[in-house]
């Protein structure tokens, strides 16, 4: 379980860097690729040669550990999402976007590893299903 992205700026000539966090740099390029051929025709080759990528120092809040709807996940920041909260779930990729209500602190239990947005909510789930807690030792800490 683990958070794969990195920080890239990808530099084509004549415009600003773009912020793309990917988890390789051949990923970062083929992102920027095609937001830049939504505007521009242009081949990924051709793309190639006019680009440049590079790893940058990623921004404040980039990976930090967050319940999204309840479920573990990492936060996505610098780049734009409007209104909402950029994130991706564990060891994936894919970059979601969710309202900032659905977003919570995530609490991880000391004893058995298991995670929660909302502990008192969680507990409560597990005494409907006949549990007393998810394991003897249960401290829910927030995720560091
Ligand atoms: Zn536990």
């Amino acid at each position: 379980m683990a958070f794969t992205l990195k920080m890239y700026h990808v530099t084509v000539s004549g415009f600003p860097a773009s912020p793309q966090p990917a988890a390789t740099p051949a990923k970062a390029r083929a992102a920027c690729w095609r937001e830049y051929t939504v505007a521009y025709e242009c081949s990924f080759r051709e793309f190639l040669k006019r680009s440049t990528v590079e790893r940058v120092e990623p921004p404040k809040g980039f990976g930090e550990r967050i319940a999204v709807s309840g479920k573990a996940a990492y936060r996505v920041t610098g780049i734009h999402s409007g209104q909402y909260v950029a994130f991706v779930r564990e060891d994936s990729d894919i970059i979601l976007r969710s309202h900032p209500a659905d977003v919570s602190t995530l609490h991880v239990c000391d004893g058995c590893g298991r995670q929660t947005g909302d502990p008192v909510e969680d507990l409560r789930k597990l005494h409907a299903d006949g549990f007393r807690s998810c394991c003897p030792e249960r401290n829910m800490k927030v995720a560091a």
